[in-house]
């Protein structure tokens, strides 16, 4: 279901709210369609607004935005790239703070990517969740192909290019490795608005700087499936956390990356951003999948192959923010921001989402800062 503004002006009160920057005390959010129209103090409300007061506790915070979802409420994007199976995506993610998301696509064939591209092309501007596309391949390392179809990976055609920089309402973030695609293919991407993540790579040091140089911004699930930080080869671990103008992803579930390895990164210079690179169990009700013809099952939290290989997570947002405060001692603050205005500038939507502030998209959370569970989310002005 899309998701309609309320047409009547209204407030959300809240004793903390974060902006995404600060916190203030005794706050209220006004709200006009889709917008923020103005955050006053809770005293100043207009007295004939309708006003949601939060109980008292309950932060009010910016919408998460998840820029790796493969899936969720029992359906996996790769299945099925159709508008309903984004909407059953957006729709079982929501519940867990994910105010926007990017559907991913994992390393498939032409015609799959094609309809991906369709499915989310009628959908952006329509239903508010979702802000454009992840993909997650195909042109990636064989070394380190992690879950993906090895049959998929493959160079870029001219074609890849031509349906991949055409114009489009929404984001565009495609996940490659430098050192498999052809010179100038990451600029010509980039020029083209394209977000460019490195991920899935055996990229040098060397060439994780020179694909920087040409335009590369983000980085996919730092640590997992690249080359690793060696002493003499710093690779794009290094690289990612010594820049101050990247982005990079990463899964906090307690498994795919050891919590002492995060809080190090965690030091960088670099922007962290949560991303859950969730599967069809979150929000589902199924403890088993199919991924490339191969059963993958849920235990304990993690996704695995047979062979005991991770195959994306079983993660949520709130849960990703939860074990930032648990299992990495961060403020809370800090690892809302990472599941939020990080995001969003990675995407290049730091104007309008990812933020409480006037003239952004009104896509909020009411969260329990003790039990770091989500209560109500708001997208676009109306909550669920
Ligand atoms: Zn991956």
């Amino acid at each position: 279901m899309s998701v309609e503004p309320n047409r009547h002006p209204h407030a959300v009160a809240a004793a903390c709210l974060f902006d995404g920057v600060s916190l203030h005390r005794d706050a209220g959010v006004i709200i006009e369609g889709a917008h923020i129209a103005a955050i006053v103090a809770r005293a100043e409300l207009p007295p004939d607004l309708p006003v949601r007061q939060l109980p008292n506790g309950v932060w009010l915070a910016p919408g998460f935005i998840d820029v790796q979802v493969n899936g969720g409420g029992d359906v996996l994007f790769n299945d099925a790239p159709t508008p309903q199976t984004i909407r059953t995506i957006v729709a079982a993610h929501r519940r867990f703070g994910t105010t926007s998301l990017l559907p991913t696509l994992i390393s498939d064939s032409p015609t799959k990517m094609k309809s991906a591209l369709t499915a989310v092309d009628i959908l952006v501007g329509v239903e508010p969740g979702v802000l454009g596309i992840h993909l997650e391949g195909p042109f990636i390392s064989p070394e380190k192909a992690g879950a993906h179809d090895p049959r998929a990976i493959r160079p870029p055609t001219s074609d890849d290019v031509a349906m991949i920089v055409a114009q489009r309402q929404g984001v565009t973030l495609v996940t490659l490795a430098p050192e498999e695609v052809p010179r100038g293919f990451i600029r010509k991407l980039a020029s083209a608005s394209v977000r460019v993540a490195l991920g899935h790579s055996m990229a040098s040091y060397e060439q994780t700087r020179e694909a920087m140089a040409a335009g590369l911004t983000g980085f996919t699930h730092l640590f997992n499936a690249m080359r690793p930080l060696d002493s003499r080869e710093p690779g794009p671990i290094a690289a990612a956390l010594e820049s101050p103008r990247v982005f990079y992803g990463l899964i906090v579930d307690g498994f795919h990356v050891a919590p002492a390895t995060l809080r190090l990164a965690l030091r960088g210079a670099g922007n962290p951003i949560l991303v859950t690179d969730a599967m069809p169990p979150v929000g589902g009700s199924r403890v088993a999948f199919t991924l490339n013809g191969e059963t993958i099952v849920v235990r304990d939290g993690r996704c695995a192959r047979q062979d005991g290989k991770l195959a994306g997570a079983c993660l949520d947002m709130a849960t990703a923010v939860r074990n930032c405060v648990r299992l990495l001692n961060l403020p809370l603050t800090d690892a809302l921001r990472f599941a939020s205005v990080n995001p969003a500038q990675f995407l290049g939507l730091g104007d309008r989402l990812g933020r409480l502030a006037p003239g952004m998209r009104a896509d909020m959370i009411a969260i329990d800062p003790e039990s770091i569970e989500v209560h109500h989310t708001w997208v676009a002005g109306r909550t669920n």
